[in-house]
């Protein structure tokens, strides 16, 4: 960095580090309330104390600056705190996505360098079988959720348990300061190819992305905003992309927060009805499943807004939704993007008018929030027409993009190709610079939220024996969003079965390389599977043909 001229010596070079989130609520929402499930409500005042807690017991655990702390628990405000104490003492968060196949968790625990593992007590079996696995974890702490008996935990031995490190710990009294480009946070997408890539953050981009999506949320007048005196409640996972980074939001806001622990659809609803939540954000199949869950009956949603994101939200969807009273709309981001990229702006004028009319832009992509550059660009790079029709692939820039993949050059340029970051997702731009996305270039398929690699189903399906050859595709699903189908040719003389195939994916399933979101596989027999003009497997033509398909 060039030294700025005219600084007198002693002026304070502010670096933008996350501690200076916290700052802002404990100056003036001390009694503000964090609420974890339907057990123990914290005051920011207590929260704040326990955020230095833990600075200091990781700091007594051997944590330095610059070392991996990995935390597998459901959302809760302990998570939260992580959020904070992690980075703040220089070492980097990694949010572990329980989801994933052990062999992917195994792979990540590695490639991250997780030095100590921060594991909730439902997640002691599954860290105990792959124990022998993961030796560069040096450390395990036990959250034990405030539950009397220990889970029994052969093989590992604890550090400690997390309630009793933070009692004896002493509050860390200050914070270091470092280079605002220093890594905090780091986690795993499962892409196009079989291995999870390592997005990661720094303190800078996570400060600016804070305050781009604070300054556009807050200064909606109508519709979408998030404000002071909201009541918030995350329903997207806090290991998927800092629970798209509104839990620091809501921090920086002081406003009241509610984790609601593991997502059980009544506990979900007894929360937003009992603690007033008045924001929240998840994808369309979680929605749908609160909704029509026995718990819904009767509630009252109307104080309710949420973010649709993750995935299209379907019309459908949006108009029950309207039609009970929430206030719903979507967003748009994505792992690579920490995540904010675009949300749907509701003016005055908008709601005025009817749902069907509101629907076609609640339902759209949105536009691109403060500070976040939009493309829709062709395959030459030039942007498309804004007339939305002409389609092409969204490309972007903002300060809090990751960089790269963590130790991955190859992938991390492909990402950033020509200095613009490459999403793969395909969409039209109205002239108000609106996004609808329309298609996506990335081989996946999204299940509820969760990503499924079609080209690691189709190398496992390809090694069943009696398949010549195989597409796996996405196929639209009520429930799911997407589910995989597999458009099958077999070979000459087998006498394949839907069955046989699924038997053979679910011995993948159960020996946890794939997802268990596999086990939603449709098998299609097909005579030939479509090629493009130079070959390669064609996956539009595919989907036209089979994506109505009922397996
Ligand atoms: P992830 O990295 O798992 O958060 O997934 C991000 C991807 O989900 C994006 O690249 C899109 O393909 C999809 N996605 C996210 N939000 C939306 C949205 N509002 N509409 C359509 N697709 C979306």
């Amino acid at each position: 960095m060039e030294p700025i001229s005219g600084k007198t010596p002693s002026a304070y070079e502010f670096p933008l580090l996350i501690k200076h989130i916290l700052k802002a609520p404990i100056d003036y929402r001390r009694d503000q309330e964090i609420v974890y499930r339907d057990s123990k409500r914290f005051s920011y005042r207590e929260f704040h104390e326990r955020v230095a807690r833990l600075a200091t017991a990781l700091t007594e655990l051997g944590i330095k600056k610059g070392d991996t702390v990995a935390v597998m628990d459901w959302d809760s405000n302990r998570y939260l705190e992580c959020y904070f104490a992690i980075p703040m003492i220089g070492a980097v968060m990694h949010m572990i996505n329980m989801r994933l196949a052990p062999e992917q968790l195994i792979y990540t625990i590695d490639h991250a360098e997780d030095q100590l593992i921060l594991v909730h007590r439902d997640f002691v079996p599954l860290i105990q079988s792959i124990k022998g696995r993961i030796a560069g974890v040096k450390r395990f702490v036990l959250m034990n959720d405030w539950e009397a008996n220990r889970p029994p935990a052969q093989g590992i031995e604890f550090a400690g348990e997390y309630e009793e490190l933070l009692a004896k710990a002493a509050p860390m009294e200050e914070y270091p300061d470092f280079d605002e480009n220093t890594r905090a946070t780091t986690f795993y997408t499962t892409g196009t190819t079989g291995l999870p890539k390592a997005v990661f953050y720094t303190h800078r981009q996570l400060v600016l992305h804070t305050m781009g999506a604070t300054a556009t949320l807050a200064s909606i007048r109508s519709g979408p905003g998030f404000h002071g005196e909201d009541v918030y409640m995350p329903i997207t996972p806090m290991f998927h992309v800092h629970a798209w980074g509104i839990p620091y939001v809501a921090t920086f806001l002081g406003v009241k927060q509610v984790y609601p622990g593991k997502y059980v659809p009544d506990m979900l609803n007894s929360l937003i009805e009992k603690e007033k939540v008045t924001f929240s954000h998840c994808v369309p199949t979680i929605l749908a499943m609160l909704l029509k869950d026995p718990s819904a009956k009767g509630m009252d949603w109307s104080k309710w807004k949420v973010v649709i994101g993750g995935a299209a939200l379907p019309k459908a969807l949006a108009a029950m939704a309207l039609g009970m009273g929430i206030d719903i709309f979507a967003g748009y981001g994505m792992s690579e993007t920490c995540p904010f990229v675009s949300i749907d702006r509701l003016t005055r004028e908008d709601l005025s008018r009817s749902h069907e009319e509101q629907l076609e832009k609640r339902t759209r992509t949105g536009t691109a929030i403060g500070l976040m550059y939009l493309r829709v660009i062709d395959p030459k790079g030039n942007d498309v027409k804004r007339d939305n029709k002409s389609s092409g692939e969204i490309v972007l820039r903002a300060p809090w993009l990751t960089m790269g993949y963590y130790k991955d050059a190859k992938n991390s340029e492909k990402l950033w190709e020509g200095g613009w970051m490459h999403t793969q997702d395909v969409a039209v731009m109205n002239d108000d610079r609106s996004v609808r996305i329309t298609d996506r270039l990335k081989d996946v398929v999204k299940v509820g939220g969760e990503w499924l690699s079609s080209l690691e189903m189709e190398d496992i399906l390809a090694s069943q024996g009696e398949i010549e050859e195989v597409a796996v595709i996405g196929l639209a699903d009520e429930k799911w969003g997407e589910i995989p189908l597999a458009c099958v040719v077999q070979r000459a003389g087998a006498e394949l079965t839907a069955h046989k195939v699924m038997e053979h994916v679910k011995g993948y399933v159960d020996r946890g390389v794939l997802p268990r979101e596999a086990i939603l596989l449709r098998v299609q027999f097909v005579d030939a599977i479509d090629k493009t003009s130079v070959g390669k497997t064609d996956k539009l033509a595919l989907k036209a043909k089979y994506a109505s398909a009922k397996g």
